[in-house]
């Protein structure tokens, strides 16, 4: 069994703390993503693992061993790089079976090993070409053909698909995932991609200015977010965030805003009159009426067919669009008025400082 764990690691660069006291348990065969927005620290502490970075405090270590003074190339890891820096003047053959030249694996070893991990990234049709020949997603197989014919027992995969247009990227996310399943080998994945985290992730780590905010599976993290941050990160359309008031109203509170006014379900516990943040995801709006929760009465401002689905856009000059998703192509017209529902099941609500209400 080969589990990674970070204990207390932290890097400062000067006066910034890139990423601040983490503690993660990494388990075996494990697909782990870091994911947050740009400068939150997930290279810095994928580097501090690979061992291309010191950590300015705290230890990582692999199967039970600190390798903090480990060199890269003896820590069982293997890394894809958003850039893969393949060799212009070798083949792709060559390129793949770089490592083990390094490793004086002999030839004829090395060329069945490039054969089969070839099979497995499916380029065998490559080999004989040159880099320059190949298309940025042929590149990004073979830098993986290249990491995974090392054998390592973990992988270290930094924007990997980055640089991919949107088709290539949700293909090669596919080729990962079978990759992952077929090897059984634990990946550490970083990316600022919501939607790569979500399909990818056994489990989520979300970061946000050097911290880890919250870790979960992807249904964890999106069903049950534990802040304003993490509710606004994942979902496409968004969650709808409405910046307003709870005030205290009968038995029980109602939430005031310039865009509205609902009374709230009595099944929160902890909400303390002041200011406060309502979210409730698009496709949890409903459109007519509801048994459950309260509904306002609003006009459609605009309509987007999307084939799936449609969005409905209401209140579009407020600072973020309030949406509903409706399943299909809906016949629904624009300027037309409608009840908008609010199911209680479905209400997400937020304190001043962004942390969730319960
Ligand atoms: P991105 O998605 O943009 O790559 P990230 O979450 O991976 O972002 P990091 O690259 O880990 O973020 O950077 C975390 C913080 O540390 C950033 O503020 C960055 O500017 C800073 N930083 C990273 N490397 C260095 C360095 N070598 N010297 C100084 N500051 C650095």
């Amino acid at each position: 069994m080969s589990h990674i764990e970070l204990k207390n690691l932290r890097k400062e660069f000067g006066s910034l703390v890139a990423v601040n006291d983490l503690n993660l348990t990494i388990e075996d065969g494990e697909f782990i993503v870091f994911v947050g927005p740009s400068g939150c620290g997930k290279t810095t502490t994928l580097r501090m693992i690979a061992g291309f970075e010191d950590p300015t405090s705290g230890d990582i270590t692999i199967d039970g061993k600190v390798v903090n003074e480990l060199e890269p190339r003896d820590r069982d890891l293997g890394m894809v790089f958003q850039s893969h820096a393949l060799f212009p003047h070798k083949n792709v053959a060559d390129n793949i079976a770089f490592g083990l030249r390094m490793k004086k694996i002999p030839k004829d070893e090395q060329v069945e090993k490039v054969k089969e991990v070839s099979e497995l990234v499916r380029i065998t049709d490559l080999l004989n070409k040159m880099p320059g020949q190949c298309s940025g997603g042929e590149s990004q197989r073979i830098a993986l053909a290249r990491t995974l014919v090392t054998e390592p027992s973990n992988f270290l995969l930094d924007e990997p698909l980055s640089s991919l247009d949107a088709k290539l990227r949700r293909e090669l996310r596919a080729e990962c995932d079978r990759l992952h399943d077929e090897l059984q080998k634990t990946f550490i994945y970083v990316t600022h991609d919501q939607e790569e985290a979500m399909t990818l992730a056994d489990r989520i780590v979300v970061m946000n200015k050097g911290r880890i905010v919250q870790m979960g599976s992807p249904l964890e993290i999106y069903g049950d977010p534990v802040s304003y941050f993490v509710a606004d990160f994942f979902g496409n359309p968004a969650m709808n965030l409405v910046e307003g008031s709870f005030v205290a109203a009968g038995s029980g509170f109602e939430f005031q805003s310039p865009q509205f006014n609902i009374p709230l379900p009595a099944n929160f516990n902890n909400i303390t009159a002041g200011k406060g943040t309502l979210g409730i995801r698009p496709e949890n709006v409903t459109i007519g009426a509801t048994d459950t929760g309260a509904s306002i009465r609003r006009e459609i401002e605009l309509v987007e067919p999307l084939g799936k689905d449609t969005l409905l856009y209401f209140s579009t000059d407020a600072d973020r669009p309030f949406v509903a998703v409706v399943e299909g192509t809906q016949a629904v017209q624009r300027h037309v008025e409608v009840d908008v529902g609010f199911p209680d099941g479905a209400i997400f609500l937020f304190d001043a400082n962004g942390d969730r209400i319960r």
